[in-house]
């Protein structure tokens, strides 16, 4: 996104709109800073700008700098899965998707958020150590689609200095793998220039009780079941 110099008055009104602090009035006009925009939308659409002075710049659309703007602006569709937001049903839709199947385990993990960002590259330290410890990234997230190698977790270079909202990695692995991964995560989540969040989705078993419950309180981590299921979205699984 871009501010018009000859066209701005400086009134001020669209610096609070921004969620990363990217407008900047040091000078009179305002202007965006280019590396910091995380091409969200925000500004050019719910500013009142009273001169009509924000507009999209000529790289808004580019690789690689259009990923910003995927995974920033809830309006546009990512163009690897065609999902919106973050680009990923999540594994919070399992329930019609049936993605993560009994026995098995995944990780939702979320590197930055409004008023954060990250560089992509971050998600490079999560995903080379995920990958020598061998688990599988799921396909249908657009992270995924940034790995040059999932076999070494290693992303495109020509991506990691894009800086976004937020971005979801996305895990899976066989259950009785879970205290190796969240060994490693733990091991770099403390290096990372970006908050960090972190979900983990599991099929109940038949009785309705969780599989994993018992392996977290052993590995002293704190369980907060989260019941939430995205009915509407399909017909729910009973058998898979
Ligand atoms: S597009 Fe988003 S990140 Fe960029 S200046 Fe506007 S509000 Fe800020
Ligand atoms: S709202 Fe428009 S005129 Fe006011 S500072 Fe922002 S870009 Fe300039």
């Amino acid at each position: 996104m871009q501010i018009d110099q000859m066209v701005c008055i400086g009134c001020g009104e669209c610096i609070a709109y921004c969620p990363v602090k990217a407008v900047k009035q040091e000078s009179g006009v305002a202007e965006i800073d280019f590396d910091l925009c995380v091409e969200c939308g925000t500004c050019k659409r719910y500013a009142p700008c009273p001169v009509d002075a924000i507009h999209e710049s000529p790289e808004t659309d580019q690789w690689p700098r259009v990923l910003r703007r995927e995974f920033s602006d809830p309006g546009i569709a990512h163009s690897t899965t065609k999902g919106y937001g973050r680009g990923t049903e999540e594994s919070k839709t399992n329930d019609v998707t049936g993605r993560v199947k009994p026995g098995r385990v995944a990780l939702a993990m979320e590197f930055g958020r409004p008023g954060i960002s990250t560089r992509l590259g971050e998600l490079e330290k999560m995903t080379t150590a995920l990958a020598g410890a061998g688990v599988h990234f799921e396909e249908k997230n657009p992270v995924t689609f940034l790995l040059a190698d999932p076999a070494t977790g290693k992303m495109r270079e020509d991506v990691k200095n894009e800086r976004v909202l937020s971005a979801i990695l996305e895990i899976e692995f066989n259950t009785d793998q879970l205290p190796r991964m969240l060994s490693v995560v733990e091991g770099v989540e403390q290096s990372l220039d970006t908050v960090f969040s972190l979900g983990l989705y599991t099929r109940l078993n038949d009785d309705g009780s969780i599989p994993v419950l018992s392996m977290l309180e052993g590995l002293g981590v704190p369980v907060r079941p989260n019941a939430k299921v995205n009915m509407g979205l399909g017909k729910p699984l009973v058998l898979d």
